[in-house]
């Protein structure tokens, strides 16, 4: 079900001067910046290898990334798993009585499919299932 570490989601305050790091000191590429109105983000991507690091903004102070620094600070905010299926992927966790966020799916970046589990379920880590092509 799950095929791999889609990608690492860090919470920045300053999506600019985040993207520098990963471009200027790690010398990596972005695929480019994108606005999820749905989640309150303005996210930009970096492939990596197999996997990706997901940069998220806040575009509003009530946005989960902004209530994620004002309580944590930045820093890694989350792990996305992709799955082939992610409402069969759902089940599963629903039949492991595995606590979830998001009862549906709803529209990530890139057109996504996700849907979060609950870090009390989790060993306080913030797990994403997402499914999308390629
Ligand atoms: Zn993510």
């Amino acid at each position: 079900m799950v095929v791999k570490l889609d990608h690492i989601g860090i919470a920045v305050a300053d999506l600019d001067a985040a993207m520098k790091v990963y471009t200027d000191v790690l010398g990596l590429k972005s695929a480019g910046v994108e606005v999820v109105e749905e989640q309150k983000v303005r996210v930009a991507f970096f492939p990596v290898g197999d996997t990706e690091v997901e940069l998220l903004e806040s575009t509003d102070p009530e946005g989960p990334i902004a209530k994620h620094i004002e309580k944590r600070g930045e820093g890694v905010q989350h792990l996305a798993f992709r799955v082939d299926n992610i409402e069969a992927a759902l089940d599963e966790m629903r039949a492991k009585g595995i606590r979830l966020i998001d009862e549906k799916p709803r529209y990530g970046a890139g057109g996504a499919r996700i849907a979060f589990l609950h870090p009390k379920a989790t060993g306080g880590v913030l797990i994403e299932l997402s499914e999308r092509e390629a």
